[in-house]
């Protein structure tokens, strides 16, 4: 079977990718490589930080691999917090700090349209290839469910009636960005 690294520290991620592509293709993850050090993730967008955190990898073990980027896009925010989501409340903080940021700049707003957006970077034989998804929905004014990881307590899809934390693996994959993102790489990678 075909084998790719993918190129991320977040367990969660590892998970919810390997549920999206089965035993269709071998995901080798950074903690099954012994990889320790934090990827640099310096960029201004999505698809620099994706193409960064590949190439990185990509250059230590010369192997096939990818990478995602994720970020949450508020309209009432501009778009942030975009890029800078994980450290959307500062340098350590976390999931929860996150929220609570979010929760207090939304105070009292009523318009609570936002977006998931993820691209992926694959890099295959030195080749670099992108593919994205996007989530719309909405934050709410508190959080729901214990699910998944991340803003999900707080976002509920476009034409749901819970949040991505209340949902199981499988129906967040089917309509999630990375699921969607992870879609097309999978029909790529397959599709030769
Ligand atoms: P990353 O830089 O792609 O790891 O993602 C940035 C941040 O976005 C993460 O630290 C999470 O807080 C958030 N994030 C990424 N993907 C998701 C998701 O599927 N649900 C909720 N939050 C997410």
């Amino acid at each position: 079977m075909r084998e790719i690294i993918f190129a991320t520290h977040n367990k969660h991620k590892v998970e919810e990718i390997r549920q999206v592509i089965g035993n269709k293709i071998q995901i080798t993850s950074l903690a099954e490589l012994g990889e320790k050090k934090d990827i640099p993730e310096t960029g201004d967008t999505l698809k620099e930080n994706a193409r960064q955190k590949a190439e990185y990898i990509y250059n230590r073990y010369n192997k096939d691999c990818f990478a995602d980027d994720t970020g949450l896009e508020v309209d009432a925010l501009g778009g942030r917090p975009g890029v800078y989501s994980a450290r959307y409340a500062g340098a350590k903080c976390s999931f929860d700090d996150n929220i609570d940021k979010l929760l207090d700049e939304l105070d009292g707003n009523t318009n609570r349209k936002a977006r998931f957006r993820t691209v992926i970077c694959l890099i295959e034989n030195g080749k670099e290839k992108f593919f994205e998804g996007e989530c719309k929905g909405v934050i709410t004014t508190e959080r729901y469910g214990k699910k998944g990881f991340g803003y999900d307590p707080v976002f509920i899809p476009d034409g749901y009636g819970e949040s991505f934390a209340e949902m199981s693996g499988e129906d967040k994959n089917k309509i999630s960005h990375r699921g969607i993102a992870t879609r097309k790489l999978i029909d790529y990678l397959l599709q030769k």
